[in-house]
Protein backbone atom coordinates (compact mmCIF):
# COMPACT_ATOMS: atom_id res chain seq x y z
CA UNK A 1 0.00 0.00 0.00
CA UNK A 2 0.81 3.50 -0.38
CA UNK A 3 0.39 6.58 2.20
CA UNK A 4 -2.43 8.55 1.90
CA UNK A 5 -1.42 12.47 0.26
CA UNK A 6 -0.16 14.41 2.50
CA UNK A 7 2.30 18.02 2.87
CA UNK A 8 6.04 17.96 3.91
CA UNK A 9 7.54 20.48 5.70
CA UNK A 10 11.39 20.52 6.93
CA UNK A 11 12.15 23.58 9.06
CA UNK A 12 15.69 24.92 9.76
CA UNK A 13 14.87 25.76 13.63
CA UNK A 14 13.01 24.73 16.55
CA UNK A 15 10.61 28.09 16.39
CA UNK A 16 10.12 26.90 12.70
CA UNK A 17 8.76 23.46 13.42
CA UNK A 18 6.89 24.61 16.66
CA UNK A 19 4.60 27.11 14.31
CA UNK A 20 4.43 24.14 11.77
CA UNK A 21 2.93 21.83 14.40
CA UNK A 22 1.15 24.73 16.04
CA UNK A 23 -0.83 25.72 12.45
CA UNK A 24 -1.99 21.98 11.77
CA UNK A 25 -3.79 20.04 14.85
CA UNK A 26 -3.39 16.60 12.31
CA UNK A 27 0.57 17.48 12.03
CA UNK A 28 2.97 14.55 13.09
CA UNK A 29 6.54 14.94 13.85
CA UNK A 30 9.02 12.93 11.74
CA UNK A 31 12.26 11.63 13.31
CA UNK A 32 13.88 8.63 12.07
CA UNK A 33 10.41 7.41 10.07
CA UNK A 34 11.24 3.57 11.66
CA UNK A 35 7.63 3.34 12.88
CA UNK A 36 5.99 6.46 11.55
CA UNK A 37 6.67 5.38 7.79
CA UNK A 38 5.45 1.70 8.08
CA UNK A 39 2.13 3.36 9.80
CA UNK A 40 1.72 5.61 6.95
CA UNK A 41 2.35 2.81 4.08
CA UNK A 42 -0.26 0.80 6.04
CA UNK A 43 -2.48 3.70 6.49
CA UNK A 44 -2.93 3.29 10.04
CA UNK A 45 -1.86 6.75 10.29
CA UNK A 46 -2.42 9.38 7.60
CA UNK A 47 -1.48 13.29 9.37
CA UNK A 48 -2.20 15.93 6.97
CA UNK A 49 1.01 17.33 7.23
CA UNK A 50 4.84 16.06 8.39
CA UNK A 51 7.33 17.87 9.96
CA UNK A 52 10.61 16.72 9.45
CA UNK A 53 12.56 17.47 12.54
CA UNK A 54 15.98 15.80 10.84
CA UNK A 55 17.42 19.27 10.36
CA UNK A 56 16.87 21.24 13.02
CA UNK A 57 20.42 21.80 14.81
CA UNK A 58 21.18 20.65 18.11
CA UNK A 59 19.79 18.29 18.95
CA UNK A 60 22.08 14.78 17.87
CA UNK A 61 24.12 14.86 21.24
CA UNK A 62 24.77 11.87 23.63
CA UNK A 63 26.13 13.20 26.86
CA UNK A 64 26.96 10.90 29.59
CA UNK A 65 28.36 12.12 33.29
CA UNK A 66 27.65 11.45 36.50
CA UNK A 67 23.90 11.96 36.72
CA UNK A 68 22.89 9.99 33.87
CA UNK A 69 22.99 10.18 30.50
CA UNK A 70 21.12 12.90 28.05
CA UNK A 71 19.70 11.39 24.39
CA UNK A 72 19.18 14.34 22.23
CA UNK A 73 16.10 13.86 19.86
CA UNK A 74 18.24 13.34 16.63
CA UNK A 75 20.70 10.57 18.04
CA UNK A 76 20.14 7.47 16.39
CA UNK A 77 19.78 4.19 18.30
CA UNK A 78 23.24 3.19 16.43
CA UNK A 79 25.17 6.13 17.73
CA UNK A 80 23.91 5.64 21.64
CA UNK A 81 24.73 2.17 21.33
CA UNK A 82 27.98 2.92 20.09
CA UNK A 83 29.00 5.41 23.45
CA UNK A 84 30.86 3.85 25.82
CA UNK A 85 29.92 5.99 28.49
CA UNK A 86 26.34 5.76 28.06
CA UNK A 87 27.72 1.80 28.37
CA UNK A 88 29.52 2.82 31.72
CA UNK A 89 27.32 5.22 33.53
CA UNK A 90 24.20 3.10 32.42
CA UNK A 91 24.80 -0.29 31.61
CA UNK A 92 21.10 -1.21 31.10
CA UNK A 93 20.53 1.46 28.14
CA UNK A 94 23.75 -0.28 26.16
CA UNK A 95 22.23 -3.86 27.43
CA UNK A 96 18.54 -2.61 25.93
CA UNK A 97 19.51 -1.32 22.60
CA UNK A 98 21.53 -4.11 21.28
CA UNK A 99 18.01 -5.37 21.03
CA UNK A 100 15.89 -2.89 19.41
CA UNK A 101 15.50 -4.33 15.78
CA UNK A 102 18.03 -4.67 13.19
CA UNK A 103 21.68 -2.57 12.55
CA UNK A 104 20.23 -0.85 9.73
CA UNK A 105 17.15 0.32 11.64
CA UNK A 106 18.72 1.23 14.70
CA UNK A 107 21.00 3.19 11.64
CA UNK A 108 18.09 5.74 11.45
CA UNK A 109 15.84 5.21 14.51
CA UNK A 110 15.72 7.73 17.31
CA UNK A 111 16.07 6.76 21.12
CA UNK A 112 13.39 9.59 21.67
CA UNK A 113 11.34 8.73 18.73
CA UNK A 114 10.76 5.51 20.49
CA UNK A 115 10.31 6.85 23.62
CA UNK A 116 7.45 9.33 22.86
CA UNK A 117 6.44 6.68 20.07
CA UNK A 118 4.93 4.72 23.63
CA UNK A 119 4.62 0.94 22.19
CA UNK A 120 4.62 -1.37 25.38
CA UNK A 121 6.34 -4.06 22.97
CA UNK A 122 9.59 -1.52 22.57
CA UNK A 123 12.42 -1.81 24.40
CA UNK A 124 13.53 1.75 25.73
CA UNK A 125 10.12 3.03 26.86
CA UNK A 126 10.33 0.29 29.58
CA UNK A 127 13.76 1.04 30.54
CA UNK A 128 12.90 4.65 30.91
CA UNK A 129 10.41 3.40 33.27
CA UNK A 130 12.48 0.93 34.69
CA UNK A 131 15.26 3.61 35.73
CA UNK A 132 12.65 6.32 36.55
CA UNK A 133 13.74 8.41 33.54
CA UNK A 134 11.98 11.84 31.94
CA UNK A 135 11.60 13.65 28.77
CA UNK A 136 12.38 16.97 27.81
CA UNK A 137 9.70 18.53 25.37
CA UNK A 138 9.21 21.84 23.76
CA UNK A 139 5.99 23.70 22.96
CA UNK A 140 3.97 26.84 22.67
CA UNK A 141 4.56 27.44 26.53
CA UNK A 142 8.04 26.60 26.52
CA UNK A 143 10.16 23.95 27.69
CA UNK A 144 8.78 21.17 30.28
CA UNK A 145 10.23 18.00 31.61
CA UNK A 146 7.98 14.80 31.39
CA UNK A 147 8.53 12.09 34.51
CA UNK A 148 8.35 8.84 33.20
CA UNK A 149 4.99 7.86 35.45
CA UNK A 150 3.31 10.46 33.21
CA UNK A 151 4.30 9.84 30.28
CA UNK A 152 2.83 6.43 29.18
CA UNK A 153 -1.26 7.03 29.51
CA UNK A 154 -2.19 4.02 27.25
CA UNK A 155 -1.59 1.69 24.36
CA UNK A 156 1.01 3.66 22.02
CA UNK A 157 0.10 6.87 23.50
CA UNK A 158 2.31 9.40 25.43
CA UNK A 159 1.32 12.54 27.66
CA UNK A 160 2.69 14.98 24.71
CA UNK A 161 0.70 17.71 23.08
CA UNK A 162 -0.14 17.76 19.46
CA UNK A 163 2.26 20.53 19.12
CA UNK A 164 5.26 19.73 21.27
CA UNK A 165 7.92 18.13 20.58
CA UNK A 166 10.22 15.95 22.57
CA UNK A 167 13.73 17.37 22.27
CA UNK A 168 15.81 15.55 25.15
CA UNK A 169 15.55 12.14 27.09
CA UNK A 170 17.22 11.68 30.89
CA UNK A 171 18.19 7.98 32.11
CA UNK A 172 19.69 7.80 35.71
CA UNK A 173 22.96 6.53 36.25
CA UNK A 174 23.34 3.31 37.75
CA UNK A 175 23.67 3.84 41.55
CA UNK A 176 26.35 2.41 43.66
CA UNK A 177 25.80 -1.27 45.29
CA UNK A 178 22.95 -1.50 42.11
CA UNK A 179 23.32 -4.18 39.13
CA UNK A 180 21.40 -4.39 36.06
CA UNK A 181 20.39 -7.02 33.27
CA UNK A 182 18.04 -7.56 30.22
CA UNK A 183 17.07 -10.59 28.15
CA UNK A 184 14.60 -10.96 25.88
CA UNK A 185 13.19 -13.32 23.40
CA UNK A 186 11.72 -12.82 19.84
CA UNK A 187 11.14 -15.32 17.00
CA UNK A 188 13.73 -14.31 14.99
CA UNK A 189 16.57 -11.96 15.79
CA UNK A 190 15.76 -8.35 15.60
CA UNK A 191 12.11 -9.01 15.64
CA UNK A 192 9.96 -7.15 18.68
CA UNK A 193 10.17 -9.56 21.55
CA UNK A 194 7.66 -11.74 22.30
CA UNK A 195 8.74 -11.30 25.89
CA UNK A 196 11.49 -9.26 27.18
CA UNK A 197 12.89 -8.44 31.10
CA UNK A 198 15.05 -6.15 32.53
CA UNK A 199 15.98 -6.00 36.02
CA UNK A 200 17.43 -3.70 38.45
CA UNK A 201 18.98 -4.61 41.97
CA UNK A 202 20.34 -3.18 44.81
CA UNK A 203 22.60 -5.33 47.23
CA UNK A 204 24.23 -5.01 50.77
CA UNK A 205 26.86 -7.55 51.52
CA UNK A 206 24.87 -10.94 49.30
CA UNK A 207 21.45 -9.22 50.62
CA UNK A 208 18.72 -7.88 48.20
CA UNK A 209 17.93 -4.58 49.72
CA UNK A 210 15.63 -3.55 46.13
CA UNK A 211 15.06 -5.38 43.11
CA UNK A 212 12.55 -3.81 40.08
CA UNK A 213 12.14 -5.39 37.00
CA UNK A 214 10.67 -4.02 33.93
CA UNK A 215 8.44 -6.01 31.19
CA UNK A 216 7.62 -5.60 27.34
CA UNK A 217 5.01 -7.08 25.51
CA UNK A 218 3.24 -8.45 28.82
CA UNK A 219 0.96 -5.10 28.88
CA UNK A 220 -0.56 -2.10 27.03
CA UNK A 221 1.47 0.37 28.70
CA UNK A 222 5.40 -0.48 29.70
CA UNK A 223 5.32 -2.08 33.27
CA UNK A 224 7.55 -1.97 36.08
CA UNK A 225 6.61 -3.93 39.18
CA UNK A 226 8.24 -3.65 42.35
CA UNK A 227 9.84 -7.98 43.82
CA UNK A 228 11.14 -6.87 46.34
CA UNK A 229 8.82 -7.78 49.59
CA UNK A 230 8.45 -11.28 46.82
CA UNK A 231 12.17 -11.80 47.14
CA UNK A 232 12.01 -11.04 50.69
CA UNK A 233 16.22 -10.49 50.37
CA UNK A 234 17.70 -13.82 48.77
CA UNK A 235 18.12 -15.09 45.11
CA UNK A 236 17.34 -18.54 45.47
CA UNK A 237 14.96 -20.92 43.33
CA UNK A 238 12.17 -20.39 45.26
CA UNK A 239 12.38 -16.41 45.83
CA UNK A 240 13.05 -16.30 41.90
CA UNK A 241 9.33 -18.30 41.77
CA UNK A 242 7.85 -15.89 44.30
CA UNK A 243 8.93 -12.87 42.40
CA UNK A 244 7.67 -14.31 38.86
CA UNK A 245 4.19 -14.97 40.57
CA UNK A 246 4.21 -11.18 41.84
CA UNK A 247 5.16 -10.30 38.10
CA UNK A 248 2.13 -12.54 37.22
CA UNK A 249 -0.28 -11.16 39.33
CA UNK A 250 0.10 -7.85 37.83
CA UNK A 251 1.02 -8.33 34.16
CA UNK A 252 -1.76 -9.09 31.50
CA UNK A 253 -0.39 -11.17 28.95
CA UNK A 254 -2.39 -11.41 25.68
CA UNK A 255 -2.59 -13.75 22.74
CA UNK A 256 -1.60 -12.16 19.11
CA UNK A 257 -0.29 -13.85 16.37
CA UNK A 258 2.99 -14.11 17.61
CA UNK A 259 2.29 -16.11 21.04
CA UNK A 260 -0.34 -16.68 23.15
CA UNK A 261 -0.95 -15.36 26.52
CA UNK A 262 0.26 -18.53 28.45
CA UNK A 263 3.61 -18.51 26.47
CA UNK A 264 4.19 -15.18 26.88
CA UNK A 265 3.39 -15.75 30.96
CA UNK A 266 6.06 -18.56 30.99
CA UNK A 267 8.40 -16.85 28.86
CA UNK A 268 7.90 -13.85 31.61
CA UNK A 269 8.31 -16.40 34.62
CA UNK A 270 12.26 -17.62 32.80
CA UNK A 271 13.18 -14.59 31.94
CA UNK A 272 12.65 -12.73 35.56
CA UNK A 273 14.44 -15.95 36.98
CA UNK A 274 17.21 -14.96 34.76
CA UNK A 275 17.60 -11.37 34.71
CA UNK A 276 16.93 -11.10 38.67
CA UNK A 277 19.93 -13.40 38.95
CA UNK A 278 22.17 -11.77 36.29
CA UNK A 279 21.47 -8.40 38.14
CA UNK A 280 22.15 -9.82 41.60
CA UNK A 281 25.39 -10.98 40.51
CA UNK A 282 26.17 -7.88 38.74
CA UNK A 283 25.39 -5.72 41.87
CA UNK A 284 27.62 -7.68 43.59
CA UNK A 285 30.66 -7.51 41.14
CA UNK A 286 29.99 -3.57 41.37
CA UNK A 287 30.26 -3.80 44.77
CA UNK A 288 33.56 -5.56 45.45
CA UNK A 289 34.65 -3.52 42.70
C1 LIG B 1 11.26 -3.94 10.95
C2 LIG B 1 11.30 -3.09 12.19
C3 LIG B 1 11.62 -3.68 13.39
C4 LIG B 1 11.66 -2.91 14.56
N1 LIG B 1 11.96 -3.54 15.72
C5 LIG B 1 12.00 -2.83 16.85
C6 LIG B 1 12.31 -3.45 18.10
O1 LIG B 1 12.59 -4.66 18.17
N2 LIG B 1 12.29 -2.67 19.21
C7 LIG B 1 12.01 -1.34 19.16
O2 LIG B 1 12.01 -0.69 20.20
N3 LIG B 1 11.73 -0.73 18.00
C8 LIG B 1 11.72 -1.43 16.86
N4 LIG B 1 11.43 -0.78 15.68
C9 LIG B 1 11.09 0.66 15.72
C10 LIG B 1 12.32 1.55 15.75
O3 LIG B 1 13.01 1.40 16.98
C11 LIG B 1 11.94 3.05 15.57
O4 LIG B 1 13.07 3.69 15.17
C12 LIG B 1 11.44 3.79 16.79
O5 LIG B 1 10.38 3.13 17.39
C13 LIG B 1 10.90 5.18 16.44
O6 LIG B 1 11.93 6.07 16.23
P1 LIG B 1 11.95 6.98 14.93
O7 LIG B 1 13.00 8.01 15.14
O8 LIG B 1 12.10 6.14 13.72
O9 LIG B 1 10.51 7.70 14.98
P2 LIG B 1 9.44 7.98 13.85
O10 LIG B 1 9.07 6.75 13.15
O11 LIG B 1 9.91 9.13 13.01
O12 LIG B 1 8.23 8.49 14.78
C14 LIG B 1 7.52 7.60 15.59
C15 LIG B 1 6.42 8.38 16.33
O13 LIG B 1 7.00 9.24 17.32
C16 LIG B 1 6.75 10.62 17.01
N5 LIG B 1 8.01 11.32 17.25
C17 LIG B 1 9.25 10.91 16.89
N6 LIG B 1 10.18 11.76 17.35
C18 LIG B 1 9.50 12.74 17.99
C19 LIG B 1 9.91 13.90 18.69
N7 LIG B 1 11.22 14.24 18.83
N8 LIG B 1 8.95 14.70 19.25
C20 LIG B 1 7.63 14.36 19.14
N9 LIG B 1 7.19 13.26 18.49
C21 LIG B 1 8.11 12.47 17.92
C22 LIG B 1 6.29 10.64 15.55
O14 LIG B 1 5.41 11.72 15.31
C23 LIG B 1 5.60 9.30 15.43
O15 LIG B 1 4.30 9.40 15.96
C24 LIG B 1 11.39 -1.52 14.50
C25 LIG B 1 11.10 -0.90 13.29
C26 LIG B 1 11.04 -1.69 12.14
C27 LIG B 1 10.71 -1.00 10.84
Amino acid sequence: MKPAPFDYVRPGTLEEALQALAGHPEAKVLAGGQSLVPLLSMRLAAPAVLVDINALPGLDHVVADASGVRIGALARHARVLADPGVARVQPLVSLALANVAHATIRNRGTTVGSLVHADAAAEMPMVLRLLGGSVDVTGPQGRRTIAVEDLYVGPLESSLHHDEIAVEAFFPALAAGTGVAFEEIARRHGDYAMCGVAAMVAVDGDRVTNVRAGYLSVSDVPAVVDLTDALGGEVTAAALDRAADAALAVLEPETDIHATADYRAHLARVLTARVVTAAYQNARKEQQA
